[in-house]
């Protein structure tokens, strides 16, 4: 057995990231400032979107999205149960009800038929997560938002590599959300951003994202002299920080290369399991590029003789970390007691809570950890 303890969604960091994090510490500009216009500049190249807004999380990308397509009260938005929480949250920071669609249990993604069976007179957007880096059905999802007017806000947090029929993932809809959470395929720490080709939703974003003020008022404090701001919303706290940017700059040349290191642990681990009671990620699609976020294994608990708790019980006993990803948000206490969501109302996303697992999946593992997880795995199901 493994000595220490391997850390689930463990970040690489290198000594460039280590170096302009001091630098910025140096300088004395901690805050909002050219590292973070920077970052916002590489982000929107390497996504071929013409704006893009750095802010301190996904979750408030996704926030300030709902805000910027304009959900007031009363409006309804569509979003996947099965998903991260704070995907579905946003909307109702905006005022709006979540309205809960079923996953395919093959893909885990969105499914296009649920959503079109959800939308009311009341729906005005539709939130596409791309599971795992699994690109969702765009065609189908585009081709719904078109026929019932709807806007489009893509959850990308698990996707900055993932493309579908050869356009990146954040640039179909109106706006796209990406995460730098710990966990996630580049970092800062905590971060986020958001795409468009709109710049009246960027603008909008930028200022809302800073207390409401008005545009690049975090210039005021610069060597070009002291500038008034006017406040033109009641906006949030939700800028990304120089020293966060510090790290991202030097992340994002090397998504890529972390993707590849991804993707060799994946087929190992799908060579590794292909003889064992579990359902294995399906394959990718053609003309997709899968980002290769999440590795999760779906136990097959009917024909095993341990349930899934069990499971990470004992490869938590044996040193390695493991995640869930996700149990359906329908199945949450907060959205059952508020909008009356109970167990049976979304089977596929049901059966993947009961039976999820996701493996180490870093580009820091080394041959020898991922031995090490296919050891631990096997040894607890064979
Ligand atoms: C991580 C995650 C988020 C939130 O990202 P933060 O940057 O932590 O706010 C949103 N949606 C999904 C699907 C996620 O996995």
């Amino acid at each position: 057995m493994r000595k220490n303890f391997l850390v689930f969604g463990s970040p690489l960091i290198e000594q460039s990231e280590i170096d302009e994090v001091v630098a910025s510490l140096k300088s004395g500009w901690l805050g909002t400032g050219p590292k973070v216009h920077k970052f916002e500049e590489m982000f929107k190249e390497y996504r071929s979107s013409r704006f893009a807004v750095a802010l301190n999380s996904c979750t408030a990308a996704l926030h300030l999205s709902m805000l910027a397509i304009g959900i007031k009260p009363g409006d309804e938005v569509v979003v996947p149960t099965m998903t991260f929480t704070s995907t579905a949250n946003a909307v109702i920071h905006a005022g709006g009800r979540p309205v809960f669609v079923d996953c395919e249990k093959d893909t885990m993604n969105i499914d296009p038929e649920d959503v079109e069976r959800r939308i009311t007179s009341k729906t005005k957007a539709i939130v596409p997560v791309h599971f795992a880096g699994r690109a969702c059905n765009m065609n189908a999802i585009m081709d719904i938002a078109k026929k019932y007017n709807l806007k489009v806000i893509e959850d990308c947090a698990h996707a900055i590599e993932t493309e579908y029929h050869g356009k990146k993932a954040g640039t179909f809809g109106e706006l796209g959300c990406f995460s730098f959470y710990v966990t996630k395929n580049i970092v800062t720490g905590e971060g986020g951003m958001v795409i468009t080709d709109n710049e009246d939703y960027a603008n909008q974003i930028k200022i809302l994202g800073l207390h409401g003020m008005s545009k690049d008022a975090w210039k005021r404090f610069s060597d070009s002299g002291y500038k008034h701001y006017h406040v033109v919303y009641a906006g949030f706290k939700y800028n990304m920080m120089d020293l966060q940017a510090a790290i991202g700059i030097h992340q994002l040349p090397r998504v890529e290369k972390y993707w590849r290191r991804r993707q060799e642990i994946w087929n190992r681990y799908k060579e590794a399991f292909k003889n064992l009671l579990v359902f294995t990620p399906a394959s990718v699609e053609h003309e997709t590029r899968h980002a290769c976020h999440l590795y999760t294994l779906l136990l097959d608990i009917d024909n095993l003789k341990i349930t899934r708790d069990e499971f990470l019980d004992r490869m938590t006993k044996q040193n390695i970390g493991v995640g869930v990803h996700y149990i359906a948000l329908h199945l949450q206490p907060y959205y059952q007691k508020v909008f009356g969501y109970k167990v049976g109302d979304f089977p596929n996303a049901e059966f993947i809570s009961d039976r999820t697992v996701s493996l180490p999946l870093s580009p820091k593992l080394i041959h020898e950890d991922v031995d090490d997880v296919i050891d631990a795995v096997k040894r607890i199901l064979e």
